[in-house]
């Protein structure tokens, strides 16, 4: 009976293992004709001020809807497009569409210019040699104030090559394009880093948000990154705030913006467009 149950599991292991192999090939397959068809688009999360509970800023976040897989997760595919390489002109077409998206919001009188539209890097387009010249050749097409624009990267992002990290974040810098890092916390912890870069935000991961009401250690580290942030005077983001508690727990500990579902999830634009509807009818009534 053991000895059957156990085949069972192997068996069962190793169709499962088939069966994610074989899709991760077919998504790696169908990711040009997903570019070439458009199965590739943007939702937006609010960044809403901690306080004033006013909307200040989206982060775009990517989606494929695969015609056959339905809706994919960015965790999942993103690491494909690296893998074989797509991630840059991927990347070229989410800084297209947010800047797009926020000259419309802009000329539609949406939003100001105090408005921050953050978009995330992935490492091998931040990597290109042009990147710079690519953010600002679509800065400039779509005619969008830089200072509206928050690149995101990550801490390993930074480590893999701080020379050249330092340089292009300082090129793009120069054009008032802002930077904040993702996930802070969950990299390599050289802080170093921190004074040496032209960074404006610091984004606490959410896995420090999440149990940050229960977990004594999460309490610590989330009050230590903000209270770090502040003396180098940087902006501060947290992540993934679900409950009105760590809300609450945030603001205390001085964190002025943040997102999640609490307020929303991401939402497709024209879904956004209600909820700068709604917010600028709260913040005017
Ligand atoms: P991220 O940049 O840290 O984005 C935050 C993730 O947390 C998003 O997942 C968002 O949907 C999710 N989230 C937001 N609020 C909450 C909350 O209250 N609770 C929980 N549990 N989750 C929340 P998503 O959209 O699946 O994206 C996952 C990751 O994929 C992103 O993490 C980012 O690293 C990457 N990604 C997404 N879009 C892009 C893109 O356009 N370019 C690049 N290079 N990476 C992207
Ligand atoms: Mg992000
Ligand atoms: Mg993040
Ligand atoms: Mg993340």
């Amino acid at each position: 009976k053991a000895k059957e149950a156990g085949k069972n599991q192997i068996m069962f292991f190793e169709k499962s293992m088939a069966e994610s192999i074989a899709r991760t090939t077919e998504l790696k397959d169908d990711s040009r004709r997903a570019i070439d068809e458009d199965e590739f688009y943007l939702v937006y999360q609010p960044q809403v001020h901690a306080v004033t509970n006013k909307i200040i800023g989206a982060e775009s976040l990517l989606r494929w809807n695969h015609p056959t897989r339905g809706l994919i997760s960015p965790a999942e595919f993103i690491p494909l497009l690296e893998d074989i390489e797509l991630m840059p002109e991927v990347g070229t077409f989410v800084l297209k569409t947010a800047l797009k998206q926020t000259k419309e919001w802009l000329l539609a009188d949406r939003i100001d210019d105090s408005f921050k539209i953050s978009i995330n890097v992935s490492p091998q387009q931040f990597r290109m040699s042009n990147f710079p010249v690519i953010v600002n050749d679509i800065i400039e097409r779509y005619e969008v104030p830089p200072f509206m624009v928050d690149l995101e990267i990550t801490e390993s992002m930074i480590i893999d090559n701080i020379d050249y990290t330092v340089a292009a974040m300082k090129e793009l810098r120069s054009t008032g394009v802002h930077f904040s890092i993702d996930d802070f916390g969950t990299g390599y912890s050289n802080l170093n880093y921190l004074k040496k870069l032209p960074l404006d935000v610091l984004k606490v991961d959410q896995s420090f948000v999440r149990d940050i009401l229960s977990d004594p250690n999460d309490t610590a580290i989330v009050r230590t990154i903000l209270a770090m942030a502040n003396q180098l005077n940087l902006r501060t983001i947290a992540e993934g705030v679900e409950t009105p508690e760590q809300l609450a727990s945030i603001k205390e500990m001085g964190c002025h913006v943040y997102q999640g579902y609490l307020y929303s999830p991401p939402v497709t634009s024209a879904d956004f467009e209600h909820l700068l509807n709604e917010n600028y009818e709260e913040m005017n009534t």
